[in-house]
């Protein structure tokens, strides 16, 4: 493995378990580069943001819903369980930031989902405004894609629009918006254009259900190919 430099932070790498690591115990151990031992004026950074009171509340909401996941609390951590499914926990993190519209930014090839999403979070109160990744009808040559990069070749294929989802987000007013099944990068935009704050309900995986971790878990045995180098 390369060795990284130490301003570099390389968590990934850390060779301690969770309850001996430094930034979880008090008394915990560290490599070389770790970051809460080296780079404290990043963390004095970071806590400023947390000062900004919309921040905070933001902040505290998504940590006590952190919380709230978990029952038996009472009897230990050591029989904590996890008790809520992430999308309810969605309802409830909107409901404690007293958000009344949901944004719903979902693709194309989960529209049965998508229905099936939208009438939960109205089902639990909220409004919800919701766009397919397909809207405005927008042909993938006005972004230079070659006939020979469409999935459908040959024919006329509509571009994802991750932009036209923000703005539409945007413009409907949205307090906070769910990604459901966005492509690689077209979720990225959607990041970047929104207005609101996003959660992901669902990222997209065309080979394991929506599911990528299961890449993951099946690195080292049936999904072994996946070490090859990228070609
Ligand atoms: S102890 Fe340091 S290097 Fe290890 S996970 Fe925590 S912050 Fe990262």
């Amino acid at each position: 493995m390369q060795k990284q430099p130490t301003e570099i932070a390389s968590c990934a790498d850390c060779p301690f378990k969770n309850a001996d690591r430094f930034c979880i115990a008090l008394d915990g151990k560290h490599p070389e580069n770790c970051p809460t031992a080296n780079q404290g004026d990043m963390v004095a950074q970071a806590l400023k943001e947390y000062e900004k009171p919309q921040i905070r509340d933001f902040a505290r909401e998504a940590s006590v819903q952190e919380g709230a996941g978990y029952g038996d609390r009472d009897k230990g951590y050591a029989c904590v369980r996890a008790i809520k499914p992430r999308i309810l926990e969605i309802a409830e993190f909107a409901r404690r930031m007293n958000y009344t519209r949901l944004g719903l930014i979902f693709c194309a090839g989960l529209v049965r989902e998508g229905k099936v999403v939208a009438e939960f979070y109205r089902s639990k109160g909220f409004e919800v405004a919701s766009v397919l990744c397909k809207v405005g009808q927008v042909p993938k040559e006005t972004i230079g894609i070659l006939d020979a990069q469409k999935i459908a070749i040959g024919r006329h294929e509509t571009m994802c629009n991750p932009i036209g989802q923000a703005m539409l987000m945007n413009k409907a007013g949205t307090q906070f918006n769910i990604l459901l099944g966005l492509c690689v990068g077209h979720d990225s935009m959607v990041f970047k254009y929104s207005a609101a704050p996003c959660t992901v309900l669902a990222a997209k995986d065309r080979v394991f259900g929506h599911n990528p971790l299961a890449a993951v878990y099946t690195m080292d045995s049936y999904y072994r190919y996946l070490k090859q180098p990228l070609d």
